[in-house]
C-alpha cells in the first residue's frame, strides 16, 4: 500500500493538508472538504463539517480485481471527482426540475418523479466522478479496464450510462 505522501502526489489536485488517512481537498470552485477511504466497505466525505459516510458502491463494482494500490488510488480519485463535479451534478438536477416544472402531476406521479430524480442525480454524479477518474488516469485507466478486459466494470459503466440517460429523458418529458 503506498504512503499517504505518494497518494497525494499521484492525486495531484489542490490538496492543502494530509494527516493519517484524512485528505483535505479543495475543489476548483473553492469548496473544501475531507476524504477518507476507510475500508472497502465505507468511504467518508466531509463537507463543511457534515459527515457523508456512504457505501462505495461504484468503487466496489469497478475496482474488483485491481491491485490494492490501484484500488486505493482510484477510490480516492473517485471521491475527489465527486467534489470537483458537484456543480455539473447540480446543474443536471436543476435543469430537470426547470424543464418539467409546469407539467401537471398527481401527488402519486410527483412522488414517483421525485424518486426518479434522486436516482438520476446519483447515477449522473457517479458517472461524472468516474469520468474525472478517467481523465486523471488517462491511458492507465484504459489499460486497466479495456486492455485487461474487465467485463463487469465495463458492463457496470454501460448500465449506469444507460440508466442516467434514460431516466433523465423520462424525467424531462
Ligand atoms: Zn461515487
Amino acid at each position: 500500500m503506498p504512503s499517504n505522501a505518494g497518494l497525494i502526489s499521484s492525486i495531484n489536485m489542490t490538496e492543502v493538508k494530509a494527516q493519517e488517512d484524512v485528505h483535505q481537498v479543495r475543489s476548483w470552485f473553492g469548496l473544501t472538504g475531507e476524504i477518507v477511504v476507510e475500508s472497502q466497505l465505507w468511504h467518508l466525505v466531509k463537507v463543511g463539517g457534515v459527515r457523508l459516510n456512504h457505501p462505495p458502491v461504484v468503487n466496489l463494482l469497478l475496482r474488483r480485481g485491481l491491485t490494492a494500490a490501484d484500488r486505493l488510488r482510484l477510490s480516492y480519485l473517485h471521491e475527489c471527482g465527486h467534489f470537483q463535479t458537484l456543480p455539473l451534478a447540480l446543474a443536471h438536477l436543476l435543469s430537470l426540475v426547470w424543464i418539467s416544472r409546469r407539467r401537471p402531476r398527481s401527488a402519486h406521479e410527483r412522488l414517483i418523479w421525485l424518486v426518479g430524480l434522486a436516482v438520476a442525480h446519483q447515477v449522473v454524479w457517479e458517472l461524472l466522478a468516474e469520468t474525472y477518474v478517467m481523465i486523471r488516469e488517462g491511458s492507465r485507466y484504459k489499460q486497466m479496464y479495456v486492455q485487461n478486459a474487465r467485463p463487469l466494470a465495463l458492463l457496470c459503466l454501460t448500465a449506469l450510462a444507460g440508466l442516467g440517460v434514460g431516466l433523465s429523458r423520462w424525467l424531462a418529458r
